[in-house]
């Protein structure tokens, strides 16, 4: 699957956003928004564009693509669904990217970062109610249980991220027993929880056109 596989920072600059795309290192002063906050390219420190209201739409719409790690196709499928559950489309758009099971992995601690979590999943760390798991999409459901395999216990990416997520907490929807290297869905997301930079109107708003 086609996946972007250029400098991971230019998405940042280019949405002039701290997207939180590299685990730890964004919250040092290693991050490279906070020393280049100008978009990436030849003229990106000394050019002021304007951005029209389309513009600005479809930048909040690849915002949230690039936070989540997802592509056009699988992003317009979830909008869709998203538009056909009952609420507000746009709130319903982030519930079901965060209930992916990359998004979920990241959030219960078993990886620094959503990408590091779509990789420990599909090299085949993770189960769900006890059965191998190998596909980031996969929608988690209430009460499903997420752990890293017992055999996989050991990865230094997993140990490192749990390490540094006992410090941070999960969202109030997950539970985590970090001696068990398992997780459990008790809840639905919230949106106060995400505290992203996020106007997901505005990708309602696109879709509308
Ligand atoms: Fe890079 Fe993370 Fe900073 Fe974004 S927030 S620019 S990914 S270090």
């Amino acid at each position: 699957m086609a996946r972007y596989i250029g400098a991971v920072c230019r998405q940042c600059r280019r949405e002039n956003a701290k997207l939180f795309l590299k685990g730890d290192r964004c919250y040092t002063d290693k991050c490279a928004i906070e020393k280049r906050s100008y978009p990436p390219g030849q003229h990106g420190a000394g050019f002021r564009q304007k951005i029209s209201e389309y513009g600005g739409q479809l930048r909040e719409k690849q915002k949230v693509k690039r936070i989540y790690g997802v592509l056009e196709k699988q992003f317009r499928r979830l909008f869709v669904e998203a538009a056909r559950r009952k609420g507000m489309t746009g709130e319903n758009l982030l519930f079901l990217l965060e209930k992916r099971l990359d998004n979920v992995v990241f959030r219960l601690g078993f990886a620094s970062s959503r990408k590091e979590a779509r990789q420990i999943v599909s090299h085949g760390h993770i189960t769900i109610n006890g059965r191998k798991a190998t596909v980031p999409s996969i929608q988690v459901r209430l009460n499903d249980e997420v752990s890293v395999r017992e055999k996989s216990r050991k990865h230094p990416q997993v140990l490192g991220a749990m390490e540094a997520a006992r410090r941070k907490g999960v969202s109030s929807w997950l539970e985590v027993d970090p001696k068990t290297f398992t997780g459990k869905v008790v809840g639905e997301p919230k949106r106060e929880e995400l505290t992203l930079p996020i106007e997901e109107q505005m990708i309602v708003e696109l879709y509308s056109r």
